[in-house]
């Protein structure tokens, strides 16, 4: 057999024994699995639905059908695009449909919690646009209006990014809205992180104040590998896009032609199919309860850690997320991800805001909770959490101690299926 199923299985394992604390990351369904590795892998599809440039496409147009109406159900929106390949190709249609290159934008800061694609300058996001930023305060930790109103008003950027990929705190979608409307800006949200939370209710409704939305589907969402476009409403465009007849079009044909031909070609059927799948199982109430526990257990967590002496930035949480400033405990992210890994707990360096060290080395490390929440474990499991990442973080270069809360992670997750549902 092929060497490369043998390291799946040893993945497999990995995933299985340790303590999977990445915010970004979960376990999907053995029926997501399945769709995507199904024979819709095998066929060609470039267009939409009834609308396609290839042959034999009757029954991947009934799959995308289903998958973009079950996740209009989901968010209660009007417009769905299921083809981004990935959260950042979502990301990528939306300058393509809103800008033309050279154009302003601000999005939050990398450094403050905002993702690459929201205007770093080693993204094509901030290769291509001009990018003024915003942040959060350095005594709360909190987003900071006033001063991205200040700078909204005097750089008048032509789109404004409402989105993180390491900020705790829920977002005031009306305030941002307020604040874009006061210079004719598009509002765009990247709800990346956040989607499963958003999708039952347990985070402010972005659609109502957004104009564009994307999202992932791998993340609390707990679909494949993915990307997705959402309208609350679709409406005319004002961006300047014509048809040959100078008719200006609905913002979805944009959008849509912004996904294929602008920035893709053949869509990922399989992916898609799993994407389909994934949705009718976050409209069951059992998503709601699992989402809910993914929140109640990041509060639990936040806790235990503050109890523990660690500096969680903003004081908390509201989502599934917290960025953990490690500089109280003397040490740097680098090493800490890198203990815990021997530890077989995962987690990813961060930067925290106000970081006097490179994104290589970072003050903090960020820790999620979507993905132990789909293995089973509850409030009370993340005080022992707590407790074995404080012993890792106090006696970091001590092997004897890392190796005994190995163990004990080990029996923490012995028994613990991959797939729960
Ligand atoms: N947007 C945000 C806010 C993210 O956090 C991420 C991924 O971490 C993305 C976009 C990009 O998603 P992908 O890794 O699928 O390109």
């Amino acid at each position: 057999m092929d060497i490369i199923f043998d390291l799946i299985e040893k993945e497999r394992q990995r995933q299985s024994h340790g303590l999977e604390l990445i915010a970004s990351e979960n376990f999907v369904s053995e029926n997501v699995m399945k769709a995507m590795g199904s024979v819709l892998t095998n066929k060609y599809a470039e267009g939409y639905p009834g609308k396609r440039y290839y042959g034999g496409c009757e029954v991947v147009d009934e799959v995308e059908t289903l998958a973009i109406n079950r996740a209009k159900e989901l968010f209660g929106v009007d417009y769905v695009n299921v083809q981004p390949h990935s959260g950042s190709q979502a990301n990528a249609a939306i300058y393509l449909a809103v800008l033309k290159p050279g154009d302003k934008i601000m999005g939050m800061d990398l450094s403050m919690g905002g993702h690459l694609t929201h205007g770093s300058a080693v993204n094509f996001s901030g290769i291509q646009y001009e990018v003024v930023s915003y942040g959060v305060e350095k005594e709360t930790g909190l987003i900071d209006y006033n001063q991205m109103r200040e700078v909204a008003l005097r750089e008048r950027p032509k789109m404004m990014i409402a989105g993180f990929s390491a900020y705790s705190r829920d977002l005031d979608y009306a305030k941002y809205r307020e604040i874009a409307d006061e210079i004719g800006a598009t509002l765009w949200a990247d709800i990346a992180h956040p989607a499963g939370l958003v999708a039952k209710g347990l985070l402010n409704n972005p659609f109502e104040h957004c104009h564009v939305v994307t999202t992932t589907t791998h993340k609390t969402l707990r679909g494949p590998r993915g990307g997705m476009i959402m309208m609350g409403k679709d409406f005319e465009n004002t961006y300047g896009h014509k048809t040959p007849k100078g008719e200006t079009k609905m913002m979805s044909q944009v959008l849509d032609g912004a996904v294929f031909p602008g920035i893709q070609g053949g869509p990922l059927e399989h992916v898609i199919a799993g994407k389909a799948v994934a949705f009718a199982e976050a409209l069951d109430t059992q998503f709601e309860v699992y989402a809910k526990q993914v929140r109640s257990n990041a509060q639990a967590l936040a806790k235990s850690m503050t109890d523990r002496g660690f500096d969680i930035v903003s004081g908390g949480t509201d989502n599934h997320l917290m960025l953990v400033d490690l500089r109280n405990k003397g040490v740097n992210g680098k090493e800490t991800e890198k203990a815990l890994v021997l530890a077989d707990i995962t987690c990813n360096k961060n930067m925290v805001p106000f970081d006097d060290k490179s994104p290589f080395t970072t003050s903090g490390i960020r820790l999620g909770t979507a993905a132990i929440t789909t293995r089973g474990l509850k409030e009370n499991d993340m005080d022992i959490i707590a407790g074995l990442i404080s012993d890792v973080v106090d006696n970091i270069k001590n092997e004897e101690v890392i190796t005994s809360v190995r163990k004990k992670v080990n029996e923490l997750m012995e028994g613990k299926a991959l797939f729960n549902y």
